[in-house]
C-alpha cells in the first residue's frame, strides 16, 4: 500500500520529478499547479485537462488536503464569518468584510494566540500551534470564493484575525509568496497589510526582507505602564525598543506603517494619552487608524464615550497626524476586531 504525501506540500520541483520517474511530461506540472493553487481543486478528478491516465497516477501516490469551511455566520451589515476545521480537528476562523462593491479578508495565522492582550477573545484561548502556509493560503481563497459568489471585488487581505503572524513569521511568509505570485493568486502585495504587536525581531527582519505589503503596528497605548496593561509583550519589548524596530523598518523600506489605536474607556482615550500618542509619533511617518471597541464577553473594557473620541482625534489632528476612524464590522456576530473565539463551534 502506496502512503499518499500530500501533493500541496510537494515543491514544483518534486512534482515534476515524479511525473518523469513515471514516464509522463514534466510541463503537466504547470497544470496540477493551477488547479492546487489558482483554482483550489480538491479532487484530482477535477483536474479536468489532465489525461484520465495522469489523474488515477495522482490520485494513488497523493492527497489533497485543504482546509474545511465547517461554519458560516452572517452579520446583519454582510460581514461573515468562516470557521475551518483543519486536519489535525483544530478550529480557526476568517472574515470577510464587505464595504461597497469590495470584501476584504481578514485571516488568521496561527491556531489561538500566545500573547493574551486583554482585550482580544483569542487571546483567551491559550495557542495550540502555527498555521501552516497552504493553511492561511486556503482561507483567502475561501473568502475570495464566497465574495466573487456574491458579486463582489475581492480587493484586500488583512492578517488580523487569529494570532501574532510574526510568531509565524516563515509560514505567513511563504504563504503570501504564493497568494501575490503569478502562480498563485497573483494578488498585489499593496492590497494586503501584515498586523503584529508589535514584535521589534520580525519587524527588522520584515525590513530586511524588503517586504512590499503593508505593515500595520496594535499599539493602543504611547505609556509603557498602560500598554504593559493592555498587551502583555509590550513588557518583554517595551515601547522604545519597538520604536526602534519601526525606525529601521522605515529606512529600509520606505514606507509609512499604521498605528492601529483600540479606544478604551478612561484606560487610553485621555489627553494624556493623545499627547503621549503624538509625542511617540514624532520619530517616524505614520498614519493612525483609531478603532472603536468591541465589548467581549467577560471583558473589563468599556467602549469610550463619543466626546472623548472626538477630543483624542482633534488632538492627534491639530499635530498633523494623519487619523482615521474605523468602525468594526460583524459586532453581530463576534467577527469584528479582536472577537475571533471559535465561539459557535
Ligand atoms: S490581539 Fe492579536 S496578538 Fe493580541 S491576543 Fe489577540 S490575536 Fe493575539
Amino acid at each position: 500500500m502506496v502512503e499518499k504525501r500530500n501533493i500541496r506540500k510537494c515543491t514544483g520541483k518534486e512534482i515534476s520529478d515524479f511525473l518523469e520517474q513515471q514516464g509522463e511530461k514534466a510541463f503537466r506540472t504547470k497544470q496540477i499547479w493551477q488547479w492546487l493553487w489558482q483554482r483550489g481543486v480538491t479532487r484530482f478528478e477535477d483536474m479536468t485537462n489532465l489525461s484520465k491516465n495522469t489523474r488515477e497516477l495522482l490520485d494513488k501516490y497523493f492527497v489533497i488536503k485543504t482546509i474545511a469551511l465547517t461554519h458560516i455566520q452572517k452579520s446583519n451589515d454582510g460581514t461573515t464569518k468562516l470557521g475551518f476545521t483543519l486536519d489535525d480537528g483544530q478550529l480557526i476562523e476568517s472574515v470577510l468584510i464587505p464595504s461597497r462593491d469590495k470584501a476584504t479578508a481578514c485571516v488568521s495565522s496561527q491556531a489561538g494566540c500566545k500573547l493574551k492582550c486583554s482585550f482580544c477573545a483569542t487571546g483567551g484561548l491559550g495557542f495550540t500551534r502555527d498555521l501552516q502556509p497552504e493553511e492561511i493560503f486556503d482561507q483567502v481563497v475561501a473568502v475570495k470564493k464566497m465574495a466573487e459568489e456574491r458579486g463582489l471585488i475581492f480587493s484586500n487581505i488583512v492578517f488580523m484575525g487569529m494570532g501574532e503572524p510574526l510568531l509565524n513569521y516563515d509560514n505567513v511568509m511563504e504563504a503570501i509568496q504564493k497568494i501575490t505570485s503569478e502562480e498563485g493568486l497573483a494578488m498585489s502585495p499593496y492590497r494586503i497589510t501584515l498586523s503584529t504587536s508589535g514584535i521589534p525581531e520580525g519587524i527588522k527582519r520584515l525590513a530586511d526582507d524588503q517586504v512590499r505589503f503593508n505593515l500595520a503596528i496594535s499599539l493602543h497605548s504611547a505609556i509603557n505602564s498602560t500598554r504593559n496593561q493592555i498587551m502583555p509583550i509590550n513588557k518583554a519589548y517595551p515601547l522604545p525598543q519597538l520604536a526602534e524596530a519601526i525606525k529601521y523598518f522605515v529606512e529600509k523600506t520606505g514606507t509609512r506603517p499604521t498605528f492601529e489605536y483600540l479606544l478604551l474607556k478612561g484606560i487610553n482615550d485621555s489627553l494624556e494619552a493623545a499627547k503621549a500618542l503624538a509625542s511617540f509619533c514624532r520619530q517616524f511617518p505614520v498614519k493612525i487608524n483609531i478603532i472603536e471597541y468591541n465589548q467581549v464577553e467577560g471583558a473589563k473594557y468599556q467602549h469610550s464615550p463619543a466626546e472623548n473620541r472626538d477630543s483624542f482625534i482633534r488632538f492627534l489632528e491639530s499635530k498633523n497626524i494623519v487619523v482615521n476612524l474605523r468602525h468594526s464590522k460583524g459586532k453581530d456576530i463576534d467577527a469584528a476586531c479582536g472577537q475571533l473565539a471559535n465561539k459557535n463551534q
